[in-house]
């Protein structure tokens, strides 16, 4: 016969807390803290199993179940001394939803279940305190009808108010026994009017409703969006604990509280909590009442003049901090625990990690490593990569108010506030003026590049999680907010129009570009810190870690930040990104709309001097470091020029009529520019335009070895290839202008020539291609755009609807999509290992900087991801991680 049901109490528990899978958290250490020895009440929990059972058969509940549950009352009867629905020492229970990971408040429970018309009675004489025991019974008929019934507890609290005002008291404690019997009889009319039936007496009937209930809150809107935001699979399904009540609101001897055992905000080692006097839990968490300070110090901290629990009870406090000290070495980690004392004596209801800042997690993951709690490893592990970023920017302070006025995808973290400007010219007029800059657009393109600089944070109405926006704040580190579709923008007029509200130039945003909100005017914000602690968890994590970590840069700015950040080198410079400079946007853009050889030779030089210049402040700046330069990869139409002043300029510039440009332009353009004429494509037309590059990387080198600063390696990478044959082609001409610079300086430049793998062909070809390339680097960008057949740029319309449809677990853009993307990149790496066996591999798109994808990367036998500079810390981080659960 199935096991469904686990029981616990004194001393004895049949689960553990490595049982989380089928008992969820709670019932895990229950049972733990039960045969710990540590006071719990009594209990027993009901597995995930029949959660998964519930859902697949109408809410019906497997074969023997009903016989375990009676098996486990009677179990709870034989420890407390008390009978589920006894009209002599009647056992109350609490049940309560526990999934594997916790999902604080998102699921319900049901307090005080048992009691009826006739337990109430028995439970007044009994305690002699018939106030105490119909409170608690008006209690449970509010919960039951809000949890189990659906019935809106605001009508419950109107009738309190009403009698309340009716006797003339202010607060709850002014009731008496007689007072809380007219609230009792009060709700149970209600119950039955609203609900066409009287208020179930039977406690067993009571029972299996209230399981029903707490299954099917795994269901309920909250837990659903909360699983979306939190990446938990809908198929966990929740536990079900049944618990014997205890009560903290049996008069001045009875408290009830919650506790962590470290501070959760700054991490310092005090114990950290507060506490009601004669109350239960769900007084503490809805904050009617001020809690009191746990410990003593803490009361004189806050300067109150409450009573500490230390002073009130000295007894309980000092059993309390024994239990919790033991818990905390038991499982290694600070606790988060919800406490009860009833007529003096303690019970401990529940232990977990406490969540914490990342502050707080640093410290903590530090301070047990020197206590000798914890090894480096676990300490590394202990912290969350993802949110690190926290660290890295400057935050929306905690508790800040928020007018939100719209919603997009989290592009690029960190908040800023500034004055709107619609267009780029705007952005940097409004810099230059002093203030501060929110560039809002439909979408950007290169044109922008100089107003994204001059902007403090960038917001589009269009595009996904790689878009041009996206990928280039990223590496600017600035933040960003993409595909904020509910907003609606009048580029005539100038106007952005949000929740019925209209925003002019130079009005006040506020943005979070961690969590993609848009709020109007300034909120509080928050600089980030790199405290000590930072860095011993890095210097760990680069102890631990095998998969190098780069970044991907092309200024000498970026460069350095990412440097700083740890980065072990460059993974990734875009050599169309250096052309965004205003000079040389332009000498691109004449060579791409060059009509005869004369103006392409002329722009080509420009060009070559502006490269060589960049690329020696480049090397310098990663002197002793290697570093991977991208050939020219633009999809074209992000050079273009498209409005009519721009054009007249192109046409000054090169010497012929606007209309020409015009039609060239018209001739460029694509119907599926990311499809078209780009990466290597582009050189293997122009391969003019290699030989420039190649030659002024060759010449950027020679002049950062000059300066005494080169790197520590010069890699060139040739994008976009389908195959060998255009890897072949380009390499060529790269070897035939080292040859040609070789000669005529007498020096040689050393160099590898690899390609990036960001077509679904390339992956299948990598054997192939391997026998052309010293090292093979994945552009999951382009290869999640390929393989999905999504546009990078435009998904972020409506990809949101299918992860809350639950058809994808996350955005593969940000994540990367390891059953699909992933084994091609597999796929890639064995044919390329296959050929030559110490092919390098690294991945350069986004997905370098994701923690999920990282410990695929790392599983997948990578040498190295690249990432943006500001997620530097984080991949390292992460990689480390990957590397220690792999041992
Ligand atoms: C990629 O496609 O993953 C990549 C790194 O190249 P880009 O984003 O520049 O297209
Ligand atoms: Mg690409």
């Amino acid at each position: 016969m199935t096991k469904w049901v686990y029981t616990f109490g004194d001393h004895h528990a049949e689960g553990s807390a490595n049982m989380k899978d089928l008992l969820g958290g709670k019932g895990a250490n229950l049972a733990e803290m039960a045969a710990l020895g540590i006071p719990v009440p009594p209990g027993f929990t009901i597995s995930t199993d029949v959660c998964s059972h519930f859902f697949g058969n109408a809410n019906s509940y497997p074969d023997g179940l009903s016989g375990q549950v009676s098996t486990a009352l009677q179990k709870i009867s034989e420890m407390t001394g008390r009978v589920f629905g006894n009209l002599h020492k009647p056992m109350l229970l609490s049940i309560r939803s526990g999934s594997r990971s916790s999902m604080p408040g998102m699921m319900d429970t049901v307090l005080n279940l048992g009691l009826n018309d006739e337990t109430v009675a028995a439970l007044a004489s009994e305690t002699d305190d018939t106030r105490f025991a119909y409170d608690t019974y008006r209690r449970f008929i509010q919960m039951f009808s809000d949890v189990v019934m659906h019935l809106d507890h605001g009508v419950f609290e109107e009738i309190l108010d009403d009698v309340k005002a009716d006797h003339g008291f202010d607060f709850d404690t002014q009731l008496t026994g007689e007072h809380w019997i007219e609230v009792v009889s009060q709700y149970k009319s209600l119950f039955e009017e609203e609900l066409g039936e009287p208020f179930p007496q039977d406690p067993m009937d009571q029972l299996w409703r209230a399981i029903g209930a707490v299954f099917s809150s795994w269901n309920n809107a909250r837990a659903i969006a909360y699983r979306r935001l939190h990446k938990i699979p809908d198929e966990w399904g929740t536990a079900v604990t049944v618990q014997a009540m205890v009560f903290g609101n049996r008069g001045n001897t009875s408290a009830t509280g919650v506790a962590f055992t470290r501070n959760p905000s700054t991490g310092e080692n005090t114990l950290f909590g507060e506490f009601l006097l004669n109350a239960q839990g769900e007084d503490v968490v809805s904050g009617i009442r001020t809690p009191q300070e746990i410990t003593e110090t803490a009361r004189v901290d806050a300067a109150s003049d409450s009573p500490s629990l230390e002073k009130l009870m000295p007894g309980p406090f000092e059993q309390f901090q024994q239990c919790v000290t033991r818990l905390e070495a038991h499982y290694r980690d600070m606790q988060d625990v919800e406490f009860t004392i009833e007529d003096g004596k303690l019970w401990l209801l529940q232990t977990r990690s406490g969540k914490r800042t990342m502050r707080a997690a640093l410290r903590i993951a530090v301070e047990m490593c020197g206590e000798g709690l914890i090894t480096k490893p676990d300490a590394v592990s202990r912290v969350d990569p993802a949110a690190l970023d926290q660290l890295l920017h400057p935050t929306i302070a905690p508790g800040a108010k928020r007018d939100l006025i719209g919603k997009g995808l989290p592009a690029s973290p960190g908040a800023a506030c500034g004055e709107i400007a619609f267009d780029p010219k705007s952005a940097e007029q409004m810099k230059a003026a002093g203030h501060q800059v929110i560039l809002v657009r439909a979408e950007t393109s290169p044109e922008d590049i100089q107003g994204m600089h001059a902007a403090d944070g960038i917001l589009t109405l269009r595009g996904g999680m790689t878009s041009h926006a996206a990928v280039v704040a990223r590496g600017m580190g600035k933040p960003c907010i993409c595909g904020a579709g509910t907003l609606r923008l009048d580029e005539q007029i100038e106007t952005l129009t949000a929740m019925g509200r209209t925003f002019k130039k130079g009005d006040l945003i506020t943005i979070d570009g961690a969590a993609g909100h848009i709020m109007a005017g300034r909120v509080a914000m928050v600089q980030p810190e790199l405290s000590g602690d930072f860095g011993t968890i890095m210097e760990w994590a680069d102890e631990c870690r095998t998969l190098d970590v780069r970044a991907n840069a092309e200024t000498p700015a970026d460069v350095s930040q990412a440097l700083s950040f740890g980065a072990d080198g460059i993974g990734l410079a875009r050599t169309e990104h250096m052309f965004f400079e205003g000079e040389r946007l332009a000498a691109i853009r004449s060579l791409i709309l060059a009509t005869d050889d004369v103006n392409r030779t002329d722009a080509l030089d420009q060009l070559q001097d502006f490269q060589r210049q960049d690329f020696a402040k480049l090397f310098a700046a990663c002197a002793g470091k290697p570093i991977t330069i991208r050939l020219i990869d633009p999809p074209l139409h992000e050079f273009l020029p498209n409005d009519p002043e721009t054009i007249e300029e192109v046409a000054a510039k090169i010497g012929v009529a606007a209309v020409d440009v015009e039609q060239q332009t018209a001739s460029l353009r694509e119907t599926n520019p990311m499809l078209g004429h780009r990466g290597c494509r582009l050189a293997i037309s122009h391969p003019e335009i290699v030989d420039m590059q190649a030659r002024a990387i060759f010449l950027g080198w020679f002049d950062a070895i000059d300066e005494g600063r080169e790197p520590a390696g010069l890699e060139i990478m040739i994008p976009l290839v389908t195959g060998s044959a255009e890897l072949a082609f380009v390499r060529e001409r790269i070897d035939t202008t080292a040859k040609a610079v070789a000669h005529e300086y007498d020096r040689a430049p050393e160099y590898l020539v690899g390609t990036m793998i960001e077509l679904p062909r390339a992956a299948l070809m990598a054997g192939s291609i391997a026998q052309q390339a010293d090292f093979i680097s994945f552009g999951t960008n382009d290869l999640t755009q390929t393989t999905y057949g999504i546009s990078r740029d435009d998904a972020g319309q409506w990809l949101g609807l299918y992860e809350t449809r639950g058809m994808l677990k996350s955005d593969p853009f940000v994540s990367i999509d390891q059953d699909g993307v992933g084994e091609l990149v597999k796929i890639g790496s064995e044919r390329g290992r296959q050929t030559k066996p110490q092919l390098k591999i690294g991945i350069c798109g986004e997905h370098g900087g994701d923690p999920a994808s990282i410990e695929f990367f790392n599983g997948s036998g990578l040498d190295y991801v690249s990432c943006s500079p500001f997620r530097i810390p984080i991949a390292r981080l992460a990689a480390a991680q990957a590397a220690i659960a792999d041992r």
